[in-house]
């Protein structure tokens, strides 16, 4: 039976993806060896790594002065690394979720941490909108798609100073004006490669402002002047983030990929609030095109395992939304395709009418 993958991360990635990649795996570039066993500075693996980042740069119109870096450690490292390179005094936050305040539990070890606004009290199912960002602050920190709750910050911010952006999974979902924030990172399982590389754009002349010691691998200079090779890079995930990003190339860029996610959303989203046995979570105005999270309606709610299962029989994977929210999230990254959203669909109007 086809299966439907709404996994959260890691995620699904374009069947040819997956197919290249298993190619490489058995013969790199026609070489006689595997892309498991060479070294990242052979020859024909340091093409691989500026591919990447003149695609990144490419597809994310990113400005002049701007470094691309592929990193290992997760996008939980950065939550420590941002702060050891640009907090010296005073950094605000917006608190939208868990990896929002696991970011700002890592910047409170450096310096005064504002926690701007926050929708804690409404389990993060909205973002807040009216608050101010200290002028003196050195950056401020946002979570662009809050992967756990659904809601997600579908344009770039106005704000007064430099801002900063864990954009894990929603990046390449849409164009982003890189000319606002001096660092944009994150773990690239959700939407571009397997598990295992980060990615960091960050603006050049940022960097060198706090006055503390940041240990050579916490350095993001350290990368930067080894374009990622300062130390082993995670091959294997770069080749695979090369594949993907040539994918979205000849798909017809982010632009194409936010028309996809605009018109999968929206279809997932008219069905939740058309069905009577389904209710979205987050604010309407704030939610996500990534994670679309649902519950049973309160009348229905006995029949919440009851439509896993029908569900599961139907095809459908990693629906179940996160231990800490409950509920179903279904995850519709680039590669998801339209017809897998309409099954889902399809299964939540059979489900209605056999009810
Ligand atoms: C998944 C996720 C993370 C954590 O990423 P790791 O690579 O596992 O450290 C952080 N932020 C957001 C928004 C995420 O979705």
């Amino acid at each position: 039976m086809k299966k439907h993958n709404f996994n959260a991360g890691p995620s699904i990635l374009p069947r040819e993806v997956i197919e290249q990649t298993a190619q490489a795996v058995l013969d790199f570039n026609g070489s006689g060896l595997s892309v498991l066993e060479i070294s990242h500075r052979a020859k024909d693996f340091q093409p691989v790594v500026d591919e990447a980042v003149a695609l990144f740069k490419e597809l994310l119109n990113i400005p002049e002065g701007y470094s691309v870096l592929f990193l290992g450690g997760g996008a939980s490292l950065e939550f420590c690394m941002i702060p050891y390179n640009f907090l010296e005094k005073k950094a605000a936050y917006l608190n939208t979720g868990v990896w929002a305040k696991k970011a700002m539990k890592e910047a409170k070890g450096f310096g005064e941490v504002v926690e701007v606004a926050s929708s804690a009290e409404a389990t993060y199912t909205y973002i807040p909108k009216d608050y101010e960002v200290p002028a003196d602050a050195d950056y401020f920190h946002i979570t662009t798609n809050n992967t756990i709750y659904g809601t997600e910050l579908k344009e770039d911010l106005d704000v007064n100073v430099p801002m900063i952006a864990d954009m894990s999974s929603d990046i390449f979902s849409r164009p982003i004006d890189v000319s606002k924030y001096v660092c944009i990172y994150g773990g690239a399982q959700k939407n571009l490669a397997p598990a295992g590389v980060t990615f960091v754009i960050i603006k050049n002349d940022a960097l060198g402002k706090v006055s503390r010691y940041i240990p050579t691998m916490l350095n993001y200079q350290t990368h930067i002047d080894g374009g990622s090779m300062f130390n082993t890079p995670p091959v294997l995930p770069i080749y695979t983030a090369l594949q993907t990003l040539r994918w979205i190339k000849a798909q017809g860029g982010v632009k194409e990929m936010e028309r996809r996610a605009i018109e999968k959303a929206d279809m997932l989203y008219a069905e939740i609030d058309r069905n009577k046995m389904f209710v979205g979570t987050a604010a309407k105005e704030d939610r996500s095109r990534m994670n679309i999270c649902f519950v049973m309606a309160p009348e229905y709610k006995e029949l919440e395992a009851e439509f896993m299962k029908f569900a599961t029989e139907k095809g459908m994977v990693g629906i179940k939304g996160h231990r800490s929210v409950g509920g179903f999230r279904a995850s519709c990254y680039n590669a998801m395709p339209k017809e897998s959203v309409q099954a889902l669909i399809d299964c939540m109007q059979e489900f209605e009418k056999l009810h």
